[in-house]
């Protein structure tokens, strides 16, 4: 059985940046659902026992769906804090490294959300020398499938942000970077585990 996660803080905690509403709706019904639908799917499949990793990897169609929605959402959360620390020095050098400075790797980082057709992901991934890059994924694509290392998740799917901004996703972008956890995104970049 495949469980959803706790959240790492409570519901109203990232408040004014994402609502109380928002992560109530996101986590308790969305989140949720690809979880039991994950669980449902299973039912008597060979994959049954695999780990939610394996299970994304080895899967197409709904089940696949279903379970790089569960994958990607585990990350999503974690990528955000109410505490905001300082940029760990490592992922301060690597993001000028790769993209000049911050604000230009803000700067694209939108771009890239902003571009995005319909629902998906912006990802930060990060290669084997360190250099990280901006990518997108449709709907349920997860960069886990290509076997690039995720940094950072942003969901971009309307549910992530349509309470709140309705339909500018721009203000979502610029919200979600108010409460991103440099800590975690740097320790998931730079440590050699991989995540749940
Ligand atoms: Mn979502």
């Amino acid at each position: 059985m495949h469980e959803l996660p706790k959240l790492p803080y409570a519901k109203d905690a990232l408040a004014p940046y994402i609502s109380e509403e928002t992560l109530d709706y996101h986590y308790s019904k969305h989140h949720q659902k690809y979880v039991d639908e994950v669980n449902r799917l299973l039912e008597g499949s060979t994959l049954e026992n695999n780990t939610l990793e394996q299970v994304v990897l080895n899967s197409d169609g709904a089940l696949f769906n279903n379970a790089a929605q569960a994958w990607n959402h585990n990350i999503y959360w974690e990528c955000m804090s109410p505490n905001k620390t300082p940029m760990p020095q490592t992922m301060d050098h690597a993001i000028s490294e790769s993209f000049g400075s911050y604000e230009a790797f803000l700067h694209q980082f939108k771009q890239a959300s902003l571009k995005h057709f319909g629902s998906g992901w912006v990802w930060l991934v990060v290669d084997s020398t360190g250099r990280l890059s901006i990518t997108s994924t449709v709907n349920a694509g997860t960069p886990l499938t290509d076997h690039m290392s995720v940094a950072l998740a942003c969901d971009v799917w309307e549910h992530a942000y349509y309470l709140d901004t309705r339909n500018d996703r721009g203000s979502y972008i610029d919200n979600f970077f108010q409460v991103v956890n440099w800590d975690y995104v740097s320790h998931l970049a730079f440590s050699t585990s991989s995540p749940g």
